[in-house]
C-alpha cells in the first residue's frame, strides 16, 4: 500500500462501533472476562488499545516486527540503552542530539556502559573504534546539527561482520523518507515530538525493532522501565501521523529553497543541507533515502550578528525543538548542544556562528523575507 494511504488510514476500521478516529481508552486497567482469560489488555503500562494502534502503525511504517511508544524520545533511548550491561561498549555518532550525549556521559557511564564517539559519516573511523566488548553502533543521520550523512548500508555490513546491534535514530527523516530497517538496521528510534507528531504539541518517543526475539526482549524492557506514552498523547500522535507525508513534502520543498537562498547571502559563510548538490554526502543520501528532510544549519560571518537575528525574526520562532509545522530557529551552542564540552563542540564545528533551522509549512517566500530582514 502507498504510504499516503497507510498514513491517512491509521486507526480506521478497528473500532467495533465504527469510529473513524480511533477512541482514546482512558483506562489504567482492564477487566478479565473469566479466570485465566484476557481481552489482550490488562494494565495500561503494559498495553493500551490507543497506544497499540500507534505502535502497530509505526511498526508498519518502518517495516519492522514490532513498535513501541514512549513518553519521550529520551524515554525510548533510555529503554534501548538498558539492552546493554555493565562493561559493554557502544559506538555513537559524535555530533548527536545533546540529550543522548548527556544521558550517556552523566547516567549510563555510572552503570558501566562505555561509549566511543565517532564520525559515523566515515566507515573507517567507525571500524577503528570497534573493541572486543563492543555491542552496538548507534547512528544519527543526518547528524544534529552538522547534517552529516552516515552510509546506512555500510554500517549494517560493519555490524554484521562484528556481530553488533545496529541502532539508528531516524528522527530527522521519518519513514516517509528513510527506512533504516530496510538498510539492515535492527532498531529504529524516533523522537515522536518532532516530525511524527509534527505540531509542536506533544513529547513522545517511538521505537521499532526487527525480529521476534528482540521484540519480546524489548517489550519486557518497555514494561519494566515504564516510560510509556499515555492514551491521550497516543491519540495526538495518530492524528499527527495522518498528515506526515503532506507536511514532510511541503517542509522539504521550503528547506531546499531556503538553503539555496542562504547559500547566496553575503552574510552567510556556510550552509549545511544534504539536499544541496555540493553537500559531500548528497549521493549517499540519494542511495538510501527518498529525500533530504527539512533541517538545515548555517553559519553567519560574525557571532555578533546572532543576538540581532534571533531578536528580529517575526515568523520563525527562536525555540528548541524541530519538525513541527511552525518554523523554529535554534542556537545549538547554548541550547540543544550546551551539554557537549566546548572543545568537542569546537572540533565538530558547533561554534558561536552556527544556527539551526527547522523549516515549517509556511510559505517559503515569507520565511525568506523574515530571514532577509533579520540578516540586514
Ligand atoms: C529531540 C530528539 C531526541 C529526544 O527526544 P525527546 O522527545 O525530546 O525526548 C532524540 N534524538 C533526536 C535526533 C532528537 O531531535
Amino acid at each position: 500500500m502507498n504510504i499516503l494511504t497507510e498514513l491517512a488510514q491509521i486507526g480506521n476500521r478497528l473500532d467495533p462501533k465504527g469510529a473513524i478516529s480511533f477512541p482514546i481508552y482512558h483506562s489504567s486497567t482492564f477487566a478479565h472476562p473469566g479466570f485465566g482469560e484476557s481481552t489482550g489488555f490488562d494494565y495500561s503500562r503494559t498495553n493500551n488499545p490507543t497506544r497499540q494502534v500507534l505502535e502497530d502503525a509505526i511498526a508498519r511504517l518502518e517495516e519492522g516486527t514490532k513498535g513501541f511508544a514512549f513518553s519521550s524520545g529520551m524515554g525510548a533511548i533510555t529503554t534501548i540503552l538498558t539492552l546493554f550491561s555493565h562493561g559493554d561498549h557502544i559506538i555513537v555518532t559524535e555530533d548527536l542530539y545533546g540529550g543522548t550525549y548527556r544521558i550517556l556521559e552523566e547516567v549510563f557511564n555510572r552503570f558501566g556502559l562505555q561509549v566511543s564517539f565517532a564520525d559515523t559519516s566515515n566507515l573507517e573511523a567507525i571500524e577503528k573504534e570497534i573493541l572486543p566488548h563492543t555491542k552496538a553502533i548507534f547512528t544519527e543521520t543526518p547528524t544534529n546539527p552538522m547534517m552529516k550523512i552516515a552510509d546506512l548500508h555500510g554500517i549494517a555490513r560493519l555490524c554484521q561482520k562484528h556481530g553488533l546491534l545496529d541502532i539508528v535514530d531516524n528522527t530527522f527523516l521519518t519513514p516517509y523518507l528513510q527506512k533504516p530497517l530496510l538498510c539492515g538496521a535492527d532498531i529504529v528510534v524516533h523522537s515522536g515530538t518532532k516530525y511524527l507528531g509534527g505540531h509542536n504539541d506533544i513529547i513522545s518517543g517511538l521505537v521499532v525493532v526487527k525480529g521476534e526475539k528482540l521484540a519480546t526482549r524489548f517489550g519486557r524492557l518497555q514494561n519494566s522501565l515504564g516510560a510509556t506514552l499515555g492514551p491521550q498523547d497516543s491519540w495526538l500522535m495518530i492524528r499527527g501521523l495522518k498528515t506526515l507525508a503532506l507536511r514532510m513534502k511541503a517542509q522539504e520543498e521550503n528547506a531546499l529553497q531556503i538553503a539555496q537562498w542562504l547559500l547566496n547571502h553575503p552574510k552567510v559563510t556556510e550552509v549545511y543541507y544534504p539536499g544541496l548538490k555540493n553537500h559531500p554526502s548528497h549521493a549517499t543520501q540519494l542511495n538510501q533515502a527518498k529525500g533530504f528532510g527539512a533541517m538545515l544549519s548555517f553559519r553567519v560571518k560574525d557571532s555578533s550578528l546572532i543576538p540581532r537575528i534571533l531578536k528580529s525574526l517575526e515568523i520563525i520562532s527562536y525555540a528548541e525543538s524541530l519538525g513541527g509545522v511552525e518554523s523554529l530557529i535554534t542556537y545549538p551552542a547554548t541550547q540543544t548542544h550546551a551539554d557537549i564540552p566546548l572543545e568537542v563542540r569546537a572540533r565538530l564545528g558547533i561554534d558561536d556562528c552556527l544556527l539551526r533551522l527547522s523549516v515549517g509549512i509556511e510559505a517559503a517566500e515569507d520565511l525568506i523575507r523574515d530571514l532577509e530582514s533579520a540578516l540586514r
